[in-house]
């Protein structure tokens, strides 16, 4: 039984660029985690889902999806040394609240039948009903009850945990930059669809140019900012591993010196 969740600030990250990637449709992923002690979820990495069925209020993943995800955690396992899993889902609440709709608390104890322990978070943004841009998430899971609706939701405690030094850790590194493939191959996908049995030349143009603008769209908001955070990233990297070698350098001379006066 969860008690309490700790969010990984890196899977923070992770989760938030993919809510913020769009504000028209809602967005959504799996949680890669691990249950401790049976009562702290522990969630280390996100993993950003293709949306099957691009309407406003449903989120849907189809079963490929979800046996690519428990891929990906069986290769965290061995990557990380420790049994990780998929332990929730997350997805995005443009423009309102952070409330879980009705189809959500479904949705939610239809995963719980499988997995008790599943979480949902839940990402409020672009929320113009109060003007400071604030984002908002929370943690929930499904309960039965005696009457109509058959299920409400529970809040779970929820906490951000800083990574070590403020770092994206190797793996939500890479899930990061996974965020722009899924963006592009759903853009791709409708696109496509589109065109099929498409006769009309002025409807073949106009799909066209609405796919350019989605992709010019994407990199604008999505892979650029992630390009330049990452740089930013290397060069505070390349700083501390600098300040190391030469913390290292020191230790050893002083070493060297203690063994010539001994
Ligand atoms: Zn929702």
């Amino acid at each position: 039984m969860v008690h309490y969740v700790e969010l990984l600030s890196d899977a923070y990250l992770v989760c938030m660029s993919h809510a913020l990637s769009t504000e028209k449709e809602e967005v959504m992923g799996l949680l890669m985690g691990e249950l401790m002690d049976n009562k702290l979820m522990c969630i280390i990495s996100a993993y950003a889902m293709r949306r099957s069925d691009k309407q406003a209020d449903r989120v849907e993943i189809s079963p490929e999806q979800l046996s690519a995800a428990a891929i990906e955690a069986e290769r965290l396992t061995v990557k990380l040394g420790r049994p990780v899993r998929v332990v929730g889902w997350y997805h995005s609440h443009p423009h309102i609240t952070v409330w879980p709709s009705h189809v959500d608390v479904g949705t939610q104890a239809d995963y719980q039948m499988m997995d008790p322990n599943f979480i949902g978070l839940i990402f409020s943004c672009f929320n113009e009903a109060d003007k400071k841009q604030r984002v908002q998430v929370i943690c929930f899971q499904s309960i039965a009850t005696n009457s109509e609706p058959r299920y409400e939701h529970i809040q779970l405690p929820l906490r951000v945990l800083p990574t070590p030094r403020a770092t994206v850790g190797a793996v939500c590194l890479e899930a990061l930059t996974h965020l722009p493939q899924i963006l592009l191959e759903e853009e791709k996908e409708v696109y496509t669809k589109s065109q099929e049995n498409q006769k009309d030349l002025l409807a073949l143009v106009h799909n066209s140019g609405v796919y350019s603008q989605s992709l010019t769209h994407m990199l604008q908001v999505v892979a650029t900012p992630l390009m330049q955070t990452m740089e930013r990233e290397l060069e505070a990297n390349r700083i501390t591993l600098e300040e190391l070698r030469r913390k290292k350098e020191k230790l050893l001379e002083t070493l060297q010196q203690l063994d010539s006066s001994s």
